[in-house]
């Protein structure tokens, strides 16, 4: 990427796609701007856990300089699911 100091960049989406973005382009050097519609993250239900994998999201974060805010936010095996009868005994 190349050098993008006084650049200003608009951003339509704080999702952590839109976010990662940002960061990326912040550490270029560039004046970047998030528009997200949200007040903040409780107004709606957000889904599950992130299905992100080491060569994609997670390298994506890495390169943002992400990972210790990632550590500090996510849920370690959040993916571990209990299945259940009727009467709660664990199949
Ligand atoms: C019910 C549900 C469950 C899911 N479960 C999983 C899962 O288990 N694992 C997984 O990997 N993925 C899951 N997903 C997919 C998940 O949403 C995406 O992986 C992830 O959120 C994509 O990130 P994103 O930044 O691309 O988009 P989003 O997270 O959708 O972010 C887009 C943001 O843009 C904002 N926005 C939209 N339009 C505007 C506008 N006009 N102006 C300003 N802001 C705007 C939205 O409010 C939102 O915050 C699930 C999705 C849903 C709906």
């Amino acid at each position: 990427m190349k050098n993008l100091f006084n650049k200003k960049i608009a951003i339509v989406g704080g999702g952590p796609g839109g976010l990662t973005l940002a960061r990326l382009l912040q550490i270029k050097g560039a004046d970047v701007k998030v528009y997200e519609r949200d007040a903040n993250k409780d107004v709606r239900v957000q889904g599950a856990t992130l299905d992100l994998h080491d060569d994609s999201g997670l390298e994506a974060l890495r390169k943002a300089g992400l990972m210790d805010a990632f550590k500090e936010n996510y849920r370690p095996n959040a993916d571990r699911i209990r299945i259940v009868d009727s009467s709660a005994n664990t199949l």
